[in-house]
């Protein structure tokens, strides 16, 4: 496979959209009524995925450091963050027509700007307008225009709007950062791919918080940080890259900008942009809101405006990114096993108990040792059908173990732990399996 070519299997992302909705990853939301393509619903597996993703991240990100704290702030803001952010003004896509079949499209999406992608037509489409991606709603009961409010579109303006806040309660100094991870809102022109592009989905942002003369060197280093997590969650390094933006891709404010891109069924997306902002953002803040935001340093006795490095991830995309690098399918017995081999971290359930039949000799051994693992990891319990496919079933949904509790448990109190990826099975005695999961889970 060559380095920019689509991953091979040209099928995968339409397996992947099968299985999503036949396992209760993802639903189409709204579906009874037709479905609404710009949001999906997370079911019960894949809520369980999602929260991994997200619980990943904050372990590295903020739990694991001590120069990161958390915060959750508020989806509507009203419009002087977004006069200051300048969101407003520019957070525009250009929206070109098709005069011939009303498609509408994003003009820098489009392989060519005189050729309409929908009916082929050629010189149909209309001049660009700029069109504001910012969903606006309005605040009590009155609709009037002092009532204007927004959804945020990205979470990083609830960082800079409460720097001062956090900084004066948490006892931080550059370098420092604050972390979020929510929801964010954007009336995008062309959702699609699944959940690559939504109207609704999630987001996980840091702002890192530097002295100036120090951010090209934190900026390289959050770079290389953000495409390990990825590497280190188990997608291979040939599926990821770090591409720097060319100098007319940069915005104003920024003087460096790096995508983390995986490679889709259909070529380089990227997952997440880790951007140099200087001191834009504060300095917006400042002017516009009156207060002061920089940042007094005593030991040089100094005042500045600190340099912001900003991480800012997807964090229901990345989920569709980890489902699509862990898809595997496999013969076995003449038959095709389709397996995810998701990071165990990433994995809904950590473990299944299986008891092999559904005969009630086996339902008190099998539930205690459910009760025991289920405080510790998430656990599936499962006695319907054949044992085969309920590891089949297994499989499809990432689990790396399987517990397995049958006649002879009774006698030898031990019990068959089955492994996801080679299928190989150890047995094991009842009272080990704490300790064994330990080691092999944590
Ligand atoms: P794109 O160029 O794909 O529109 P962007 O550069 O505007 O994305 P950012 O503003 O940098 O995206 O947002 C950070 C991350 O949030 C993106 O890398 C992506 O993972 C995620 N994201 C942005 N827009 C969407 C969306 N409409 N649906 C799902 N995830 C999104």
């Amino acid at each position: 496979m060559s380095d920019d070519s689509p991953q091979n299997d040209s099928d995968l992302f339409d397996k992947v959209v099968n299985l999503s909705k036949r396992r209760g990853f993802v639903f189409q939301s709204a579906e009874i009524y037709g479905g609404f393509r710009s949001a999906y619903d997370y079911g019960p597996i894949g809520v369980l995925l999602l929260r991994n993703v997200k619980d990943a991240w904050w372990r590295t990100m903020v739990q694991h450091r001590h120069d990161v704290v958390g915060l959750d702030a508020s989806i509507l803001s009203p419009p002087p963050v977004w006069e200051a952010s300048g969101h407003l003004q520019n957070f525009t896509d250009p929206l070109v027509d098709c005069r011939s079949c009303g498609s509408r499209h994003r003009e820098d999406h489009l392989d060519d700007p005189d050729t309409c992608p929908t009916c082929g037509e050629e010189g149909t489409l209309t001049e660009a307008r700029q069109f504001n991606l910012m969903f606006q709603t309005h605040a009590g009961p009155v609709a009037d225009s002092a009532a204007e409010v927004y959804l945020r579109p990205e979470t990083a303006q609830g960082m800079f709007v409460n720097f001062a806040n956090v900084l004066n309660t948490s006892r931080k100094k550059p370098p420092f950062g604050i972390a979020q991870i929510g929801k964010s809102f954007r009336n995008e022109i062309t959702p699609g791919g699944f959940v690559f592009r939504t109207r609704e989905f999630e987001q996980m942002e840091l702002e890192f918080f530097v002295p100036p003369e120090e951010s090209e060197e934190w900026y390289r280093y959050w770079c290389q940080e953000r495409l390990n997590w990825y590497v280190g969650l188990g997608i291979s390094e040939s599926m990821l890259r770090l591409r720097p933006h060319d100098a007319d891709e940069l915005s104003h404010y920024s003087s460096g900008t790096s995508d983390v891109e995986f490679l889709f069924p259909w070529g380089w997306g990227e997952l997440e942009g880790i951007a140099n902002r200087g001191d834009y953002d504060l300095t917006q803040h400042a002017q516009h809101s009156g207060e002061r935001l920089d940042y007094f340093d005593q030991e040089r006795n100094e005042r500045y405006v600190p340099h912001v490095i900003e991480p800012a991830a997807g964090a229901t995309r990345s989920m569709m990114a980890f489902l699509m690098a862990a898809y595997d399918e496999e013969e076995v017995n003449e038959d095709t096993r389709v397996v995810l081999r998701l990071h165990p971290d990433l994995a809904p359930y950590k473990i299944a108990v299986l008891p092999l039949s559904k005969k009630e000799t086996l339902t008190p051994l099998a539930q205690s040792i459910f009760d025991e693992l289920k405080t510790r990891w998430m656990t599936d319990y499962d006695q319907t059908q054949a044992i085969g496919r309920r590891y089949r079933r297994q499989d499809e949904l990432g689990t790396p173990y399987c517990v397995t509790v049958d006649f002879d448990s009774l006698d030898d109190d031990a019990v068959t732990i089955r492994e996801r990826d080679s299928m190989e099975q150890v047995r094991i005695p009842v009272s080990g399996l704490i300790d064994w999961f330990r080691e092999h889970l944590d």
